[in-house]
């Protein structure tokens, strides 16, 4: 825990006072228990819906950044010191940062790697370096159930908020699994085939059964060869796919993938993976306009 001493919270209450008024009743800093720091912003999404006002949450990365080439900066640095929990992927998916936090950690804080820990907890798993984990609501809902235990282990006193709240988000995430293949049914099998940027969707390919048909390269920031390029062309071609899928963060991928969409001919929609933004604010609204894309864009009624 790194709470403010009673002297500390009146100077900080008095500097901040002079600045914008409203200091002196019951601030959201002086109800939480657990200050909580996340790689991901869906995340931190997570651990809120999970912590209510108990906890004080933030991620490290803005909603649009890409968590395979991020570089924190000194903020990012204080923010990681000043945590009592941190919550990351692992597996491979945010590796600067988790250097990052390895150095600057706190000797009382957790650090806890969802996918790791999922993994351990006995989830299923597809490619072991496809670490996109929780693009199968089921498997976010361990993530949920971590997050949920790693809170209680934290604040005890807290058990029943979280456990609570637990409960409800756990619904939330079922009733969004259900949605999700009621959805992505309106496409016909054989055209559940899904092109993208990265290696991120095997996970929601296996949530809505759907298959990987190609993408541009495994990893942001890795370069398509040629050959790579006219094998993909090839690949739509002799497919009939109709659509391919872009991330919404601009990246070099992204333009690679609407060059080659262009090339043969067929449309360029979006699926969303590690980045949030005003369209999709959380986890939930991401796999609700996965599937809702899948079907839009592949379900053969056309637009
Ligand atoms: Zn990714």
């Amino acid at each position: 825990m790194t709470r403010a001493l009673p002297w500390q919270a009146l100077v900080l209450c008095l500097v901040v006072v002079a600045i914008m008024a409203g200091c002196g009743d019951d601030s959201d800093d002086a109800s939480t228990e657990v200050n909580v720091v996340t790689t991901l912003p869906l995340f931190a999404d997570i651990v809120s819906n999970i912590a209510g006002d108990r906890a004080a949450v933030d991620s490290l990365l803005p909603p649009g950044a890409d968590p395979h080439t991020f570089e924190p900066s000194p903020s990012d640095v204080r923010k990681i010191t000043e945590a009592d929990v941190i919550f990351a992927n692992g597996l491979g998916l945010e590796p600067s940062l988790l250097r990052v936090i390895g150095a600057n950690i706190s000797s009382g804080a957790v650090l806890v790697e969802l996918a790791e820990a999922a993994i351990s907890a006995g989830v299923s798993t597809l490619a072991p370096d496809d670490p996109h984990l929780w693009m199968d609501p089921t498997n976010g809902r361990e993530y949920a159930t971590i997050i949920r235990d790693t809170l209680i282990l934290q604040d005890p006193g807290g058990s029943d908020t979280y456990s609570g709240n637990y409960e409800t988000y756990a619904a939330t995430l079922d009733d969004t699994a259900q949605y999700m293949r009621d959805t992505a049914a309106a496409v016909p099998p054989d055209d559940r085939l899904i092109i993208a940027t990265h290696d991120a969707f095997g996970y929601l390919a296996r949530a809505v059964d759907f298959e990987i048909a190609g993408f541009v390269v495994p990893g942001p920031g890795q370069d398509a060869s040629p050959e790579d390029i006219s094998d993909l062309i090839t690949t739509i071609e002799d497919l009939g796919i109709p659509a391919v899928f872009a991330e919404p963060q601009t990246s070099v991928e992204t333009r690679t993938l609407e060059q080659i969409a262009s090339d043969a001919g067929v449309k360029v929609c979006a699926l969303y993976s590690d980045a949030l933004d005003d369209t999709v604010r959380s986890y939930v609204e991401l796999l609700r306009f996965n599937a809702e894309e899948l079907a839009r864009c592949l379900g053969g009624s056309g637009d």
